[in-house]
């Protein structure tokens, strides 16, 4: 399958997944704006890298995806530097754990913006360029916690949800038209996010790596195998290919079965 001529936006997309899946794209041919609140040369030496490996365009767009203007900034931005913005895959996360009771308020806010306030701001700037186009892929990165719930995760589980319940009314809304608007719902997936917390659990549970990864981090993932940034690429890609033109409005979990409990 080829992506040649297509413009792809990856919200948070200077590491981890968002990254893996900018670099699917520009491997099947698209050309991608990667993103994150930083400015350094290095955010831009990985676009310069990206467009090296695969022989695209690629190019870094700073902009803070707690803030809603400038997520429409961003999509404009890459719509003037890459000609159009085809396919968007909304990403950019953060996490916040504390009980309901003790969660602060102001964490629960920019939680709720950079999660669920970006899927929509992103979403409503790309979708009449899409239109204008006539084709368009939407791909929100949600996750297992857009389907099911953990003690402590208020305000992510809510944003998970609440992105879930917004591809729904965007694939209703764009229902005859060639563009889709899908989520996908990963479990706990190897990022260096992950990994860091890897050495501190095994010294809390005075446990080696192995013990740590099968009975704490994938305790309910039934398969107690990481999903990884390639398989989360290929998905995306899967979902931008015309075998997936009547594919909308679901939410596709890789998650090695921890929905199915
Ligand atoms: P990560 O921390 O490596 O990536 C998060 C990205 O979001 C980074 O590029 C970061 O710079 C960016 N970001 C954070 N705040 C931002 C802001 N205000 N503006 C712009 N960018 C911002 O983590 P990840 O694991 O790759 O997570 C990516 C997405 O996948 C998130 O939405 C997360 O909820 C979801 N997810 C991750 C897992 C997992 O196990 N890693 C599981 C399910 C869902």
């Amino acid at each position: 399958m080829s992506l040649k001529g297509k413009v792809a936006v990856v919200t948070g997309s200077n590491s981890g997944i968002g990254l893996g899946i900018a670099e699917a794209l520009a491997a099947q041919g698209a050309s991608v704006a990667i993103n994150s609140f930083t400015d350094r040369p290095e955010d831009h030496a990985l676009a310069a890298r990206i467009a090296d490996e695969h022989g695209v365009k690629a190019v870094y767009i700073p902009a803070d995806m707690s803030n809603g203007a400038a997520c429409r900034a961003l999509i404009a931005t890459a719509k003037e530097k890459l000609g159009s913005v085809d396919i968007l895959v909304p990403n950019a996360g953060i996490q916040h754990v504390a009980p309901i009771d003790e969660f602060d308020p102001a964490m629960w806010d920019r939680l709720q913006s950079i999660i669920l306030g970006s899927t929509f701001h992103t979403t409503a700037a790309a979708l009449p360029i899409m239109r204008a186009a006539g084709w368009g892929r939407i791909v929100v990165i949600a996750s297992a916690h857009g389907l099911t719930a953990s003690p402590f995760k208020s305000a992510y589980v809510a944003a998970k949800h609440g992105q879930i319940g917004f591809v729904k009314v965007c694939a209703l809304e764009t229902a005859q038209e060639a563009i889709t608007c899908n989520a996908v719902c990963p479990g706990y997936v190897l990022t260096p996010l992950v990994e860091a917390q890897i050495p501190d659990t095994m010294k809390q549970y005075n446990m080696d790596r192995e013990t740590v990864i099968r009975e704490i981090l994938l305790q309910r993932q039934p398969s107690k195998q990481f999903a990884t940034v390639e398989q989360l690429g290929g998905v995306v890609t899967f979902l931008c290919s015309p075998a997936a033109e009547q594919i909308t409005g679901t939410a596709i979990s890789v998650d090695g079965g921890w929905t199915a409990l």
